[in-house]
């Protein structure tokens, strides 16, 4: 079943892309948490973290995190979030990470 996000790789719906590779797809969060905050997308359909293969294109997730980071001059920090769940507020079942920057990031999350 294809995915919203599955449907912004294909272009079906409009996302500001700010990296890519053949791995993942990054693009701007659509209701940003922080002055930077991009969604990490495996083209791979994973519908989330208890579904994970043992490879595949999530294991480039955290090498996007770093460069994306770079990208957008985080010098002074930034947080990776996966949601799992519905405890973990997950709204979108295709796997995907939150690269939060910008500002200081509170401790624990909620
Ligand atoms: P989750 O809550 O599943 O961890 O994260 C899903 C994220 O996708 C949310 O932060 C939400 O704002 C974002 N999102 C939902 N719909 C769209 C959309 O159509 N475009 C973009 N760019 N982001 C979206």
């Amino acid at each position: 079943m294809a995915t919203l996000f599955t449907k912004i790789i294909a272009r079906e719906i409009p996302a500001e892309i700010v990296y890519e590779n053949e791995h993942v797809v990054a693009f701007k969060d659509i209701a940003p948490q922080a002055p930077v905050h991009i969604v990490i997308v495996p083209r791979q359909e994973i519908s989330g973290l208890a579904s994970l293969p043992e490879t595949g294109d999530h294991l480039a997730i955290l090498n996007a995190a770093k460069t994306i980071a770079e990208q957008f001059g985080l010098t002074s920090g930034y947080r990776l979030v996966i949601n799992q769940g519905e405890d973990a507020g997950q709204s979108v079942p295709h796997l995907h990470a939150h690269l939060l920057g910008g500002r200081t990031l509170s401790w624990p999350p909620g």
